[in-house]
């Protein structure tokens, strides 16, 4: 991939990443306006009792305590479902379904319960409406377009009706709720504006900070752990390996005659045999084991729970993959490796290391190419 095309999908991951972010957030933030909006009406109808038609307070009663119920199921599927299946592109439909259902019925409920003649009973519904619009910013912010919908359906029936009625105080009412509710959009924008920020800037440094650890820990010509990075995790298997008393091998390898590659076929052909050795030693060893380029062409792999008997065939066949190689002009070539074992007698992983060091060295001077087990 291009450079260009790298920083495309870099952009697309943090684009998909912010939006399953925003999806969280909407879904802690708006728990409690599930029981919020069912407490507000509650209230309203109480304090209207008398004012209200109760056919139409049942009804409005009974039909928001439904679309409660399937907010209240939805917010218990989503924070019982796996991670995985959290994303966006299926729940964000689905909730602004479960919204558009629940806002709709308290808009249009608070409109038909709206008495006619009773200017105070206006007033209270139209209080009730504009605070559910105030706390939708506390709660959908995460979403510009559902804190919208959600103010919209619940002023709107209400406010549009005062609007067209004969009054100049109910006209009075229903502009003053329109310019409140102008304000309410605004800062909805600006606070969803700096929560993506907010998301985007977090997971932009988070990316950053995994690529600068990995190009820390990698070794740029054979893409394997650098020495530094193969130590820090060898240490790690090696303690667990004592701590648990499995057994643990150490494989060292160090390619044969390689300043005559590079005396011969330059030095760019002996990178090439480099990187040719990364791809056989990744390809040679299990997720499990810890292997690396220790630096110029020496090698080194741990096999935890593996037996010496084992660790020598692995060992043999390396070599012999290696010994079948052909890089360019370059038909011969091979390695040398030493073999050893985690005994009670190491004190540490160096004492480990130095035995399959120690190994190496015989097997240069047995001829190379080959593979030597240490005593
Ligand atoms: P021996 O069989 O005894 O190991 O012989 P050798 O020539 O491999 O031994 P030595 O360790 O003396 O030489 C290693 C050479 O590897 C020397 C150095 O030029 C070369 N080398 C080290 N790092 C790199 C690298 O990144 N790229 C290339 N092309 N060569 C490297
Ligand atoms: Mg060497
Ligand atoms: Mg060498």
């Amino acid at each position: 991939m291009d450079g260009l095309g790298f920083r495309h999908e870099q952009e697309r991951f943090i684009a998909q990443q912010v939006r399953t972010d925003r999806l969280q957030q909407l879904f802690r933030q708006s728990v409690t306006a599930v029981f919020g909006s069912f407490l507000a009406l509650v209230m309203l109808c109480w304090l209207c009792w008398e004012r209200f038609d109760h056919t139409v307070v049942a009804w409005w009663v009974a039909l928001l305590t439904a679309s409660t119920l399937v907010r209240i199921t939805m917010f218990l599927v989503y924070f019982h479902s796996p991670e995985a299946a959290r994303t966006p592109q299926r729940w964000e439909r689905i909730y602004l379904v479960t919204l558009v259902l629940s806002a709709g019925i308290w808009g249009g409920g608070a409109l038909a319960v709206m008495p006619a003649n009773d200017l105070l009973a206006q007033a209270l519904v139209m209080l009730f409406t504009v605070g559910m619009s105030v706390s939708a910013v506390s709660c959908y912010s995460a979403y510009r377009y559902m804190t919208v919908v959600s103010i919209a359906l619940v002023l709107l029936p209400c406010t549009l009706w005062l609007l067209f009625q004969s009054s100049t105080l109910q006209l009075g009412m229903g502009l003053a709720v329109l310019v409140f509710a102008s304000f309410v959009c605004s800062a909805t924008r600006k606070l969803s504006d700096a929560l993506e920020t907010a998301f985007r800037l977090t997971r932009e440094m988070e990316l950053a900070h995994s690529i600068s650890t990995r190009a820390a820990q990698t070794d740029e010509l054979t893409g394997l752990k650098n020495r530094r990075a193969f130590f820090e995790h060898a240490q790690r298997l090696y303690n667990h390996c004592q701590n648990y008393q499995l057994p643990l091998c150490a494989v060292m390898l160090d390619m044969d005659h390689f300043k005559h590659i590079n005396d011969t076929y330059g030095h760019q052909v002996g990178d090439q045999v480099l990187r040719q050795m990364g791809v056989v030693i990744c390809r040679s060893f299990r997720e499990t084991d810890v292997y690396g380029r220790l630096g110029g062409e020496e090698f080194a792999v741990l096999l935890p729970e593996t037996s010496l008997e084992t660790a020598q065939n692995i060992a043999e066949e390396l070599v012999h993959s290696i010994a079948g190689l052909m890089t360019g002009p370059v038909h011969c070539i091979t390695a040398s490796v030493g073999v050893a074992a985690m005994d009670s007698s190491d004190k540490d992983l160096h004492g480990l290391m130095s035995n399959a060091d120690r190994a190496l060295y015989r097997a240069k001077a047995r001829g190379r190419n080959q593979v030597v087990v240490s005593e």
